[in-house]
């Protein structure tokens, strides 16, 4: 399959419906359907930061990391610059890893509090991390046309964990929006009544299999919102806890 940086006629084609995670990730890393992101992250992945001169970076799409029989789905915006597209591991080498990983650590999600790098020995557990938007975008915006050309991999990567998932944690209104996207594509009936995205807002809806699921939305921890103080640490363990908790108990806190 082949793509060469041009958008299929249909975009639902671009993410192709197979079996499995492992062969969904081995296709995603190929993807060239977005010239200028993938202009971008390969321009990041030459020029790199000065402090990680003397590193290779990834600088292709971002796999979703994490069991394949994750109970908790949590998703968040796009690849960072010189985090995970120069690690190769979402929400890993950067700011808003550390404070996603601490805080899925103190929650029983995350092995170690840490993710620095593809061998740090970090495990998840019962979660997995995900993108909307699969490769890094100047200015960390993805432009509408690029959201909605990456959305079937997302798509794609919730219908294989569709099975397992109770919650799914939206890390950002572009996640919030995406996340519901994709379970209304996949003939999910949701609640016509649920809330805005925000921090906390939060909904359940009965799956087509008889379980109960939540989507709950949390502010992203980028240094925009943790800097200025518009997202705490406790908020962001009380979402992580929500999602955990509904995850193993079926109950809300
Ligand atoms: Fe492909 Fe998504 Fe990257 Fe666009 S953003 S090139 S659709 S993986």
């Amino acid at each position: 399959m082949e793509w060469l940086g041009h958008l299929p006629t249909n975009p639902a084609r671009l993410a192709p419906k197979l079996s499995n995670l492992k062969l969904l990730d081995q296709e995603l890393i190929k993807c060239t359907a977005c010239p200028r992101l993938v202009q971008w992250r390969q321009e990041v992945a030459v020029t790199k930061r000065r402090a990680y001169q003397d590193q290779k970076y990834w600088g292709k799409p971002i796999t979703g990391f994490g069991p394949t029989n994750a109970k908790v789905a949590v998703i968040g915006l796009a690849p960072g610059a010189h985090g995970a597209n120069r690690t190769g591991r979402v929400f890993t080498g950067d700011s808003s890893g550390d404070w996603l990983y601490r805080s899925l650590h103190k929650n029983g999600l995350a092995k170690i509090p840490t993710s620095d790098s593809l061998n740090d020995g970090q495990e998840l557990i019962d979660t997995r991390i995900m993108c909307a938007v699969r490769c890094v975008p100047p200015g960390n915006k993805p432009s509408i046309e690029e959201s909605k050309k990456c959305q079937p991999w997302l798509l794609r990567e919730v219908e294989l964990l569709f099975p397992t998932t109770r919650s799914y944690l939206a890390l950002g209104g572009i996640a919030w929006r995406a996340i519901i996207d994709a379970l209304a594509e996949l003939g999910e009936e949701l609640p016509r009544n649920r809330p805005k995205f925000g921090h906390g807002a939060q909904f359940n809806f009965l799956g087509s299999d008889g379980n109960t699921r939540l989507v709950i939305g949390s502010y992203h921890p980028s240094q925009q919102n943790t800097f200025t103080g518009k997202l705490t640490r406790s908020q962001l363990d009380s979402v992580v806890k929500k999602a955990g908790r509904f995850a193993h108990s079926g109950k809300p806190l």
